[in-house]
């Protein structure tokens, strides 16, 4: 076995298996230990200075902690279905509970004369201000919509996350002095660069869903929708009301708010179709656990095949039964049980296969590079781009992935335009900041509360 190395501060950040394992490293057992004690708002602030959306996350964070949880390897012997710590609700015990923050909230530094830009307002440009607006940075937002948050507004459903918690997490950000400029898409990278910012954060997101061409598609048209500008709709309230029978295809997180939203809307039957198998399928354990409580079957391994419809007026879609083949490397193949194809009757549609990253607003010979799959070329740790001035994170670096990652991205890129700004190498990182002592749990904290 290979040593320690007890000189790289790297393997203390990692000791704590539930800490790592989060992006943003929320130091998870001291602020769990605090909502112990009572402490609810020292809680959110441990948890705000991490991960800048503690109410947010507290509700709808993907978790990554958890399955890192060390209870999870205790309860392996105890119990069939091991359970982690609740590590995700329990931030938002501490962020309803704590009471008002704000003066708590960081000091304003005097203006360093530097300006940054960040396109959109979603959570990875939202953490970028908040990290860089209290060091003195004149920080703009801009985003086509009326106000912040991004996805976490206009996608998630407010089932899941109410809007005021969405509007207290954002103000806390753009209370800080940033200039939040809604309703302002920004159609040209070119043009901002000559509006002479220091640097320019991209954090437009991967905004467009991806779409079904089978036969059918085009006739049955006004009964077929994308998942995500559906739910973009519910959200602002464009749309109140949803078909009675509503297919909705595929297995992710939005397929999964897209069925539970249609249920809520007055569908009376809605059914989740998925190419693959439940295991394989990409929601969460816990969303689809959600959606099966509510009634709402999930058909696995069904391949669409057509929109059936008559004159335009959509009746049903026809689905290849597969079934899932391993070859010697366990690489999966859907191979056609050879079963006649299945015909399932619906008024509607809703298609959530999948997002896709778009920048039409990228000129092409501005100097930022893109990947065959028309991502931009970044540095891995530092989130610059072939342009050394432009910086991307969340969704539009990596393509589509969580909140979380999105928060942990801005941090890294708020650090990166501190150092480019200031002439220093953005590729020298800071270290890891992990305080052990907070982790650790002292011999007094059994004794003293033992009534024993
Ligand atoms: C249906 C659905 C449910 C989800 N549920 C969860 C969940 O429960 N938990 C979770 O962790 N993640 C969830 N996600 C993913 C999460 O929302 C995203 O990963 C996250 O919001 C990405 O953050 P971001 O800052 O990169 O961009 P976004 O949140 O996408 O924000 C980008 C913003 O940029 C703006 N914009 C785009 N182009 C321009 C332009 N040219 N000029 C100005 N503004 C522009 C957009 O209007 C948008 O407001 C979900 C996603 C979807 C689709
Ligand atoms: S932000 Fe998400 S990943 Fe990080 S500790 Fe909290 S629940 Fe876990």
């Amino acid at each position: 076995m290979k040593p320690t190395d007890t000189a790289d501060p790297g393997y203390f950040h990692k000791v704590v298996d539930c800490q790592w394992a989060c992006p943003a490293h929320t130091p998870v057992p001291e602020y769990i230990r605090l909502i112990a004690q009572g402490r609810n708002a020292d809680a959110y602030m441990v948890n705000w200075v991490s991960n800048v959306f503690p109410g947010v996350l507290g509700r709808t964070c993907d978790r990554p902690c958890e399955p890192a949880c060390r209870r999870g390897r205790v309860e392996e012997n105890n119990r069939a279905q091991p359970e982690p710590v609740a590590i995700c609700r329990l931030k938002r015990v501490a962020a309803d509970h704590k009471g008002d923050v704000r003066s708590r909230m960081p000091a304003i530094g005097p203006k360093n004369g530097k300006r940054v830009a960040c396109v959109g307002a979603g959570p990875a440009s939202l953490t970028v201000a908040r990290d860089l607006a209290p060091l003195g940075y004149e920080v703009t937002i801009f985003d086509g919509e009326a106000k912040a948050g991004g996805f976490i507004r206009s996608q998630i459903p407010r089932f899941r996350l109410p809007e005021a918690v969405i509007d207290e997490e954002t103000g806390y950000i753009l209370d800080m002095g940033v200039e939040f400029r809604s309703g302002q898409r920004v159609q040209s990278m070119r043009s901002l660069l000559n509006q002479g910012y220091d640097a320019i954060f991209v954090g437009c997101g991967a905004p467009r869903g991806r779409d079904l061409d089978l036969p059918g598609r085009r006739e049955a048209a006004d009964h077929v929708q994308i998942g995500i500008d559906w739910l973009a709709s519910v959200s602002f309230g464009h749309i109140t009301s949803s078909a009675k029978r509503v297919i909705v295809l595929g297995g992710g997180n939005t397929a999964m708010d897209c069925c539970r939203s249609a249920r809520r809307l007055g569908s009376t039957d809605v059914k989740v179709i998925v190419r693959s198998g439940f295991a394989e399928m990409k929601a969460s354990p816990w969303e689809k656990e959600d959606a099966l409580h509510e009634g709402i079957p999930i058909l696995n391994f069904h391949v669409p095949k057509a929109f059936v419809h008559e004159n335009g007026k959509l009746t049903g879609m026809r689905f290849d039964v597969v079934e899932a083949v391993y070859d010697g490397h366990g690489k999966r193949t859907l191979v056609s049980t050879g079963e006649p194809e299945a015909f399932v009757e619906c008024d509607a549609v809703l298609i959530a296969v999948g997002q896709e990253n778009a920048f039409p607003w990228i000129e092409s010979d501005v100097g930022i590079a893109f990947d065959k799959w028309g991502l931009p070329v970044l540095d891995g740790s530092t989130f610059q781009s072939t342009l050394e001035r432009v910086f991307f994170g969340g969704d539009a670096a990596y393509g589509p992935k969580n909140i979380i990652t999105a928060v942990a991205h801005g941090h890294e890129a708020a650090v990166s335009i501190d150092r480019f700004v200031h002439a220093q190498d953005v590729r020298v990182r800071p270290a890891p900041t992990t305080n052990l002592m907070s982790t650790k749990m002292g011999i007094h904290e059994w004794t003293y509360h033992n009534d024993v």
